[in-house]
């Protein structure tokens, strides 16, 4: 793929003997893509964002597993890179809670997405510049979370904070963002905020967005394409207006009422079609499984 900026190649995890967390995985996302990640939990979502990131290292009996971002190596053969600091400082990690250092402002937690860039010893000392306090306060704005600047992050919901932690991720001038379920915990209405967020650094700052996600009707509806795993392999990685209810009953059996959410968020009928053709010119890869 021209200009991939996530690929991961044929990698393996195995947190306990005989039983994979992931299992052969390989996946592409180009510049500028905004893609889903859903399965059942269990289902290797966080360790698969983990091995990205570069966390977390695949099995080292696994072959020639790999993780490129960004063209960069972040882990082959079970290896995390060495000289991966300057990768990591472009790539943003978002999990579901704990994103923030609640006894500090909002403007302090996002001012350190800096810290990939200056000097160690400022960022120890806590000595922002007045430009990297301003970048932070644009960043905030963007997130529409401004107006709440010096408050500590603990007063904020869970929302604010997620949309405050897309705000560092800003000013780290991230280049992927790796969210980890990042709506999990929320309710919908701030769960939506917090998508449409994504979604327009996506589209505004060409920022690659790799989500996962619990529950298909947000991937439809902010998400075109989305990859699907279930105990640790890709079983299906296309279009996502394709997942509809009865496919996904199809891929997942009776673990599919854990992702489907039949709200208001449901895209409108004419996505219930299926098959789709595919809408980047690949062909959609919907793996049979042999379930039972
Ligand atoms: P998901 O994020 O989709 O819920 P996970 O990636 O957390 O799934 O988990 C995938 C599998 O790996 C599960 O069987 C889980 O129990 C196991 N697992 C995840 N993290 C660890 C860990 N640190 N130690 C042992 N097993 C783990
Ligand atoms: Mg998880």
């Amino acid at each position: 793929m021209k200009d991939a900026v996530v690929e991961v190649r044929n990698i393996s995890k195995s947190y306990t003997r005989g039983r994979k967390a992931l299992d052969d995985i390989s996946l592409t996302v180009g510049r500028g893509e905004m893609v889903a990640l859903i399965g059942a939990s269990g289902s290797g979502k966080s360790t698969l964002i983990r091995h990205i990131s570069g966390l977390v290292c695949a099995d080292r009996d696994g072959g020639d597993g790999e993780v490129r971002v960004l063209g960069q190596t972040v882990q082959s053969c079970g290896c995390i890179n060495s000289g991966i600091r300057p990768l990591r400082a472009r790539i943003g990690v978002i999990f579901q809670q704990f994103n923030l250092v609640s006894r500090l402002s909002l403007l302090t937690n996002v001012v350190t997405g800096v810290l990939g860039r200056i000097p160690v010893w400022r960022g120890t000392l806590g000595l922002f510049t007045h430009e990297e306090k301003l970048l932070a306060m644009e960043a905030l704005r963007r997130v529409d979370m401004d107006r709440y600047a010096g408050q500590r992050a603990s007063t904020l919901s869970g929302g604010q904070q997620q949309r405050a932690a897309i705000a560092r991720a800003l000013v780290q001038r991230a280049e992927v963002l790796l969210a980890d379920e990042p709506i999990a915990s929320l309710d919908p209405e701030s769960a939506r905020r917090v998508m449409e967020v994504l979604a327009r650094i996506n589209r505004e700052d060409n920022i690659t967005v790799v989500v996962s996600l619990h529950q298909v009707a947000y991937a439809r509806k902010y998400c075109p394409r989305t990859v699907a795993l279930r105990d640790g392999r890709v079983i299906f990685d296309g279009p996502s207006e394709a997942l509809t209810p009865d496919f996904l009953l199809d891929l997942y059996g009776a673990d599919s009422e854990e992702l489907v959410m039949d709200d208001t968020l449901e895209a409108p009928a004419r996505q219930r079609n299926f098959p789709v053709a595919p809408t980047r010119g690949e062909p959609v890869r919907a793996v049979a499984m042999a379930t039972g």
